[in-house]
This record gives structure tokens, sequence and C-alpha cells, in this order.
């Protein structure tokens, strides 16, 4: 099964395209990481998803059905942050929380429990750390033990502490099963805690996958001679790149980390008669390659 299926989805905003031509997949149990620079239409998508914002076109399904009511009550959402009352406690806002979204009260103690906030849970919202007050936001998504979990920035704001607690916060529902969606634009986050990513830009899809795949380090081997063409086509055929390309005056071979061979490939290159001007390893950031992604 899958959990949300997005066919060819967009959305303008007037001349605005916000979304274009968006597809891709989100399996069940997975942490899926929605990555892109603000603007990129992040929380437009989780906005259709969750009805809030009408979609110009396309179509997606959630657990392979039509979107329904009934489909949405299985998520839990986590899309702006939620307006507490800063005179009531923890359970007093849930309270409110659960009244609103028709969620049984007695689920309360056991949502406080999972964020960590029971010590806390008779003191008012005001006496919170940033921190806490965003698990207690994460709580009142969990109200009611929703399968899914949708979290628009989940760390925005947080200092260090309240984003590994955050961190460490969705790793433990993820463990217990729950299928999370969250945006980010911090390639970081979506790096340490999720299996999948799809990359956005200007409502474009860049890519999509695993995060195994998609956000590896690389080796970079730079090279020279004085015919690039001759030299791109002559390492095009070296065993184990995994890309090779023209930049400024060198050409560039990547492969997996840890596996480019200098004097490999120094060697191959003068047995076919191309002496090398220049020969250097360079190791690529995922900070790099996630830019070169999205600029
Ligand atoms: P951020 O992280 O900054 O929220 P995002 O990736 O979530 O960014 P969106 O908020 O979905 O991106 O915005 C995508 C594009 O649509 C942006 O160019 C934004 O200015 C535009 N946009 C969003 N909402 C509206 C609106 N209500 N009216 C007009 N344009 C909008």
């Amino acid at each position: 099964m899958e959990i949300l299926n997005l066919d060819r989805l967009s959305k303008n905003y007037g001349k605005i395209q916000a979304l274009n031509q968006v597809s891709f997949s989100v399996p069940k149990g997975s942490v899926f990481g929605i990555l892109g620079p603000n603007g990129s239409g992040k929380t437009t998508l989780l906005g259709i998803i969750m009805d809030i914002l009408k979609s110009s076109g396309g179509s997606f399904t959630l657990f392979d059905e039509v979107p329904t009511e009934k489909t949405r009550q299985r998520i839990g959402t986590l899309l702006e942050t939620p307006n507490f009352y800063h005179y009531l406690s923890a359970v007093q806002n849930l309270k409110i929380v659960a009244a609103i979204k028709q969620k049984d009260e007695s689920d309360i103690e056991r949502v406080l429990e999972i964020v960590n906030l029971i010590q806390r849970k008779d003191s008012a919202f005001s006496t919170y750390s940033l921190g806490m007050k965003q698990r207690l936001a994460i709580a009142a998504a969990l109200l009611g033990n929703p399968e899914v979990l949708v979290l628009d920035e989940p760390t925005n704001g947080l200092d260090p502490v309240g984003i590994a607690e955050i961190r460490a916060l969705i790793m433990k529902l993820a463990n217990e099963g729950k299928t999370i969606i969250m945006a980010s634009h911090m390639l970081d986050e979506v790096e340490k805690v999720c299996t999948h990513v799809a990359i956005l830009k200007y409502g474009q899809l860049i890519t999509h996958g695993d995060v195994n795949e998609i956000l590896v380090n690389e080796d970079v081997v730079e090279v020279s001679s004085n015919n690039l063409e001759q030299l791109k086509n002559l390492l095009i055929q070296f065993p184990g790149n995994v890309n090779v390309y023209l930049k400024e005056n060198t050409v560039q071979v990547n492969f997996q980390p840890g596996s480019a061979n200098l004097e490999e490939i120094n060697k191959y290159c003068f047995e076919r008669s191309v002496v090398l001007s220049h020969l250097q390893l360079k190791k690529k950031s995922l900070e790099s390659k996630f830019l070169e992604l999205t600029n």
C-alpha cells in the first residue's frame, strides 16, 4: 500500500506556479522528507494533501483511495504553529484540541507520555521552552493515534537541543511504524532522519527516492589535458565512474565515496596516449550536492 501518491499535482497562485506537475509516492513506514529552499512549494503541497488548499491540476490518493474526510482522519498534522492558550496547561490545551478534532480525551496522557511532557502536563503553556511547545504541538497531532503524521518544518526556530529532541521523537515514532511526511529546508535534518526524499525547486520536482541513493557524498576527480573533449570521452569508459562532465577547463569524474583511484586514472590515460596536465581529488559534500541540485 502507498500512503500518498501524487500524480502530476500542480498549483498556481495567479501567475506564480507554486507546484508544477509533481509526481511521487510515499511508501508505508517511511520518513519522507520534502526538501527545498524557501518558496519551493512544500507548504503548498502539504496544504493540498490536507484539503486546506485546492490544486490547479493533477490528482493524488491517500492510502490508495480518493481522499475523503475519513481518509484524512488517519493523518495527524502539524502545519502551522498551533494557537495554544498561554495560561492553560498542556492537558487543558489538549482537551480543547481533542474537542475540536473530535478525538477522545482519554488519549491525552498517552500522547503527553510519548512527547515526554508528562511531568510538566499541568504547567501553564507560557512556562514552556520553545522545544516543549513544539513537542506539545506534535502531541496534539498524535491524538487519536493516526497512522501518518504530516509535519511542516517541525524544527523551525528551535535551538540545537530542541532540534535534537524533535529529531529523536520523529525517529521513535517511525520505529513504532508510523509514516511521517515532513517538509524541511534543511538538508542536514532530512539526511539525519529521513528514509526517503523529494527535492523541490520553484515547484518543480528535481529528484526523489531513497535518501541513501540521492543524498550520498561523492568523490570528484578533476582532470585536464590539452584536449578536453577527447579526455572526457576517454574517461566515460573508465570503470567505476558515476558521472563524467565538463566544468570550466576541466573534466569532472564522479565516483562513489572512497572509490576514486588517482594512480589508476593517470595510468589509464597515459596508456591511451593522453597526458594529464592536472589531476586532483575533491570530496563533494552533501551541501554542495544539494546546492547543485537546487541551483
Ligand atoms: P517556505 O518554507 O518559505 O514556507 P515553501 O517551500 O513551503 O516555502 P510555499 O509556501 O508553498 O513554499 O510557496 C511556494 C510559492 O507560492 C512561493 O513563490 C510563494 O510566494 C507562493 N505562494 C504561497 N502561498 C501563496 C498565496 N496564498 N498567494 C500567492 N502566492 C503564494
